[in-house]
């Protein structure tokens, strides 16, 4: 019979309405105690487990398991039988997960994921957080990337910090380990290897891994990573430009509309902004300076600093 399910299961039934529901049960009954190892087995009774799986026909799909829970006549202990396929405490299944996984790493968004699979962004970033980690350790075997950005965030709200490792090369995050000091990351930085290969360190110009990446990547050279750069550029003209016309503060479709691209301004913004500069002259200025600096900063092959000796470690300058 074609395998609805997963290896490990027996269908027992499919419920269309509202939503698909496989009913199935485990193949295989526990034979020993899963504290002591006694062969001494006497059922509890039975129990009912749901979890998301696999979409069946394009169809958000439920597997409801029926199991039971278990007592060992040796040590008393009582344990519910472990399932095939899905861990304890999660409410999908691992094809599930490992499917949410790759999509999110394949680039699609979270919010698109969590919209087609009808899970909360939450359950996309948690799932992701996990493979990250579980294929990080599969992976610990690989050379670490040459080509490295280094960024802290934090994973959950009121969570501690983050610090992600991505190889810049390919476009993936390579690992994520927690904490963001050199303390936290000592012993996840030691274990790292080929770590003295790596050539460029990519982080934000505020950044407090600057000491840390000279300790444990000694040949690379650190550069300030484009987005981070940008960022600072339009905050400070932003902050010229207020000084220079404070009122600025409270109009917010000004604001907008000196942060906005020139490229990506609509013809009827654009003769805002003209209307803008009109009537504060002294704005123009500034956006041209922004616009000018951004169209740098955006320029993808920018080789003017990238020949440097080791020992030159520096962000790439803005040029003057
Ligand atoms: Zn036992």
């Amino acid at each position: 019979m074609l395998e609805l399910t997963m290896k490990g299961y027996r269908t027992l039934g499919v419920v269309l309405k509202p939503e698909v529901v496989i009913e199935v049960e485990p193949v295989e009954q526990p034979d020993t105690c899963l504290c002591c190892g006694a062969s001494r087995l006497h059922s509890k009774g039975r129990y009912e487990r749901q979890v998301r799986h696999l979409d069946l026909c394009g169809r958000p799909t439920h597997l409801r398991i029926r199991c039971r829970r278990f007592a060992c006549c040796a040590c008393r202990r009582s344990f519910v039988q472990p399932l095939p396929g899905i861990r304890p405490g999660r409410h999908s299944s691992e094809p599930l997960r490992e499917y949410v996984y790759q999509q999110h790493h394949d680039g699609i968004c979270a919010a698109t994921l969590a919209h087609r699979r009808e899970l909360g962004q939450a359950t996309i970033g948690r799932i992701y957080a996990q493979f990250t980690e579980r294929k990080a350790k599969e992976r610990l075997s690989l050379d670490c990337p040459t080509v490295l950005g280094i960024d802290e965030h934090s994973l959950h709200r009121r969570q501690r910090f983050a610090t992600t490792f991505c190889d810049l090369k390919n476009r993936r995050v390579f690992d994520i380990t927690p904490g963001k000091s050199d303390a936290d990351l000592q012993w996840f930085l030691r274990g790292l290897r080929g770590r003295e290969r790596v050539r460029v360190v990519c982080i934000d110009l505020s950044s407090s891994y600057r000491a840390l990446i000279q300790r444990w990547f000694p040949r690379a050279m650190i550069v300030a990573d484009r987005f981070h750069v940008v960022r600072v550029v339009m905050r400070h003209l932003l902050g010229i430009a207020r000084l220079v016309y404070p009122q600025l503060a409270w109009k917010l479709s000004w604001l907008n509309l000196l942060r906005t691209r020139g490229n990506r301004l609509t013809p009827e913004q654009r003769h805002r902004l003209q209307e803008v500069f009109r009537q504060q002259p002294a704005l123009a200025p500034i956006y041209e300076l922004k616009e000018r600096l951004c169209a740098l900063l955006c320029l993808r092959q920018h080789r003017t600093h990238v020949a440097l000796h080791p020992q030159q470690r520096h962000h790439r300058r803005l040029p003057s």
